[in-house]
């Protein structure tokens, strides 16, 4: 499969001695030539590509990531819009009708999603509406006697809206069903009716187009059509494991912006999985060693979120604003922190103001250092006299004492604001800093 030349990038970034410029270029023209090779949408492969050089080229990395880890973390994280996002099927009375062209995968797939949702506990049965081929009828009988569940069809019905009707008042006792439709070679007027047709009597809660993984490029032409004419909820992509085109399918569902619900890999029944994309992708650029660094990128966030959160709680005072400098070494600018915070707040705060605030920061330690416990503790008390002194102490002049002052004081605001739930929307320079 072409996307397997996706593991080899990974190793790549592991095996080189620096990270730079060079191995950046080098890397993001691998991942172009291996996704152009699957058949991705060549606009697609261009925003992927552009999006990981930009990343890689101008982003601090993230608290103890490495920069290897730094760069697989923005291959990953970009690969993954890329295949947008799954399909979770609520385990509950549902209806489930496929569609898609002739020889695509429909009926066996009807037989995989009803052992899945017979595995998952749900009382399961098929529908037979694909009138138009005579084997379709044994065919779907047989899958669904193997796996176990429900079937309803009638050899001698010629009309699909009447079966599937037929079908629903016979199998009103189930949990989840699911309607093989017909297909033929190309979208025909009268599918599109009978699609239709079969649609509005059966109301199903999901519309899935079962798309050929093999028919590359060609998928995004087949899902746009398929979805102006009855409107898909998903896709569901099969014959993954014998292509090397299966990018192309992957481009579609992002064309027309729905998710892959779920992806077939082979012919057996049990060959069915929910398309899940952080696995798919952390599988595509060789699993293990990506999903311990996802998990360490999960737990660095997390921290981070927890020191965000501990930062606007409790009192703040001065001792406050010192622990406030120090954890900023360690989280990066104060822009970062506030955008970590939970209410996932924008505080619009000015670049030259994170500029400033790191110069300053030094100083304001210095300052602070030159402190009694108490004025830290209550610096309310700290009047024309104490700031004379505290200048004096640290080497500084009365104006930048008041400057630290005036920046306690703004902090001060901004937090009681936050508890409150009030989000202010202002950058720190209209509070007055
Ligand atoms: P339909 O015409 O859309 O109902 O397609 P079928 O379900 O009859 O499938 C057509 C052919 O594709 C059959 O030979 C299936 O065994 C095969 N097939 C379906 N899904 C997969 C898959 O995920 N992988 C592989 N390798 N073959 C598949
Ligand atoms: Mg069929």
């Amino acid at each position: 499969m072409a996307l397997d030349a996706l593991k080899d990038i990974v190793k790549k970034i592991a095996r080189s001695s620096t990270v730079d410029k060079a191995l950046v270029n080098e890397i993001v023209k691998d991942i172009q030539r291996a996704l152009i090779k699957a058949d991705v949408n060549v606009r697609q492969v261009k925003e992927i590509s552009e999006n990981i050089k930009k990343r890689a080229l101008s982003e601090e990395p993230l608290r103890s990531l490495n920069p290897k880890e730094h760069v697989i973390r923005i291959v990953y994280e970009e690969l993954l819009k890329g295949v947008g996002e799954g399909l979770e099927i609520p385990l509950r009375k549902s209806k489930i009708m496929l569609v898609g062209l002739q020889g695509g995968g429909k009926t066996t797939t009807a037989a995989k999603l009803g052992k899945y949702f017979k595995d998952k506990g749900l009382k399961t049965a098929v529908i037979a509406a694909d009138t138009w081929r005579p084997a379709a009828y044994e065919q779907l009988r047989q899958l669904a006697e193997s796996v176990g569940i429900g079937f309803y069809g009638d050899k001698n019905e010629k009309d699909a809206v009447k079966i599937v009707e037929r079908g629903l008042k016979e199998l009103k006792d189930y949990d989840m069903i699911i309607i093989d439709t017909a297909g033929r070679h190309a979208l025909e007027e009268d599918l599109i009716k009978e699609m239709i047709e079969i649609e509005k009597v059966a109301k199903p809660d999901y519309k899935f187009l079962v798309l050929d993984a093999a028919i590359g490029q060609l998928a995004s032409k087949q899902a746009e059509a398929f979805d102006r004419a009855i409107g898909i909820d998903g896709i569901i992509i099969t014959k993954f494991d014998g292509t090397a085109k299966g990018g192309g399918a992957l481009s579609a569902a992002r064309l027309i912006q729905k998710p892959i619900a779920f992806i077939g890999s082979g012919e057996k029944v049990e060959d069915l999985e929910r398309f899940d994309p952080a696995g798919f992708i952390s599988r595509l650029l060789g699993m293990g060693d990506i999903k311990s660094l996802i998990e360490k990128i999960e737990r660095i966030t997390k921290e981070e979120e927890l020191d965000a959160e501990a930062f606007i709680k409790g009192s703040f005072t001065l001792k406050e604003v010192y622990k406030q400098i120090e954890a900023m070494n360690k989280m990066g600018p104060i822009r970062k922190i506030f955008e970590m915070l939970p209410f996932g707040l924008s505080l619009n705060v000015n670049e030259d103001v994170i500029e400033m605030t790191q110069e300053k920061m030094k100083k304001f330690k210095v300052i602070m250092d030159s402190m009694t416990e108490e004025e830290l503790l209550n610096p309310k008390i700290i009047d024309g006299s104490r700031i004379r002194r505290i200048a004096i102490g640290s080497g500084t002049s009365p104006q930048e004492v008041k400057e630290l002052l005036k920046y306690y004081n703004t902090m001060k605001n901004l937090m009681k604001r936050m508890k409150k739930g009030k989000i202010p929307k202002l950058g720190l320079k209209k509070l007055g800093f």
